[in-house]
């Protein structure tokens, strides 16, 4: 028996007895919206930004989240707090509930809501020493206009067929275009490059979610006085940039070090996107909301 807890249903029920019926749209379309979270030392890393985009996401797409944002606050900090955890990666789903086998939503009079908290350490530091090698790939982002990327919804298959490409390419990751050819963003993580001491990343009308970590970073830029820009660029930009770097909730800032065959610059992380991994490590614990009385030390009630 495991002893992790799963909010589904209004109720907290175990890791084991946490199923959704076959009739679940969410299960059968896709239909539905998420979040990944992050929490750092009971700190729930900028849980209002991360509502914020589940909820309008769910506007997006008519879809009716029975709680709002304060209760399922509560439910989020409370489903940590039942399992006991202080560094954990959250996933919120918001599914559009059983219906029938036709596709109109009408007949899902019950959207579920389910929260599931993990443990999870940071990565290993190797990885953000070595850096990762990012592949192009011949999938387009899904164009703005045809499924917004703004809304994160259980509908990933645009990511998972660039994440296969990428697989099959022997690369760690995807670097997505859009259908002009500009860069947008990776599989699950947004893009930046360095050139000439100036930081850009692609605007998100080009075709990218607009990244909580994305926002931060560029927060945290613009504070250190960095000359930080959203603009468009290309493939070649990335191949001759300076420094080329990832950012999500999962990778939090991670190097690139070789795109397309090309090593970028030195083939080593360089120093920008160093120092604002160091700097985003330091407002972790912070900005966001604290599921124990006390944040400090282990964290736990
Ligand atoms: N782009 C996509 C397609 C993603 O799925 C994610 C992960 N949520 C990101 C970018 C990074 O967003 P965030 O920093 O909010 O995790």
């Amino acid at each position: 028996m495991s002893s992790q807890w799963i909010f589904l249903g209004g109720e907290f029920v175990k890791k084991e007895n946490a199923v959704i019926s076959v009739y679940d749209h969410g299960f059968l379309y896709g239909d539905g919206v998420f979040e990944g979270i992050r929490v750092y030392s009971g700190n729930v890393f900028k849980l209002n930004e991360h509502l914020q985009r589940l909820y309008e996401s769910a506007q997006s797409i008519m879809l009716n989240i029975p709680y709002d944002k304060e209760e399922l606050t509560r439910i989020i900090v409370d489903t940590i707090r039942k399992n006991k955890l202080d560094t954990a990666y959250i996933r919120v789903v918001v599914s559009r509930g059983p219906g029938n086998l036709g596709l109109d939503p009408t007949f899902c009079s019950n959207p579920q809501v389910i929260v599931i908290a993990e443990a999870l350490a940071l990565f290993p530091k190797e990885l953000y020493q070595k850096g990762l090698r990012v592949g192009s790939v011949a999938s387009r982002r899904n164009r703005p206009d045809v499924l917004s990327p703004q809304v994160k919804s259980l509908n990933y298959l645009n990511n998972i067929l660039v994440k296969l490409e990428a697989n099959q390419a022997g690369v760690d990751e995807a670097l997505m275009l859009n259908d002009q050819g500009y860069v947008t963003e990776g599989s699950a993580d947004n893009i930046f490059i360095v050139k000439n001491n100036v930081i850009y990343t692609p605007p998100v009308y080009l075709g990218a979610l607009e990244g909580i970590t994305r926002n931060a970073i560029m927060d945290l830029a613009y504070k250190h006085g960095y000359d930080m820009k959203e603009a468009p660029f290309t493939r070649h930009d990335v191949y001759v940039a300076d420094e080329v770097f990832l950012t999500g909730t999962a990778v939090e800032v991670i190097a690139v070090v070789e795109v397309d065959g090309r090593q970028i610059h030195d083939g080593k992380p360089g120093k920008i996107t160093t120092h604002l991994l160091n700097e985003f490590r330091k407002v972790v614990r912070t900005d966001g909301v604290a599921c124990y009385e006390s944040t400090s030390s282990s964290g736990k009630a």
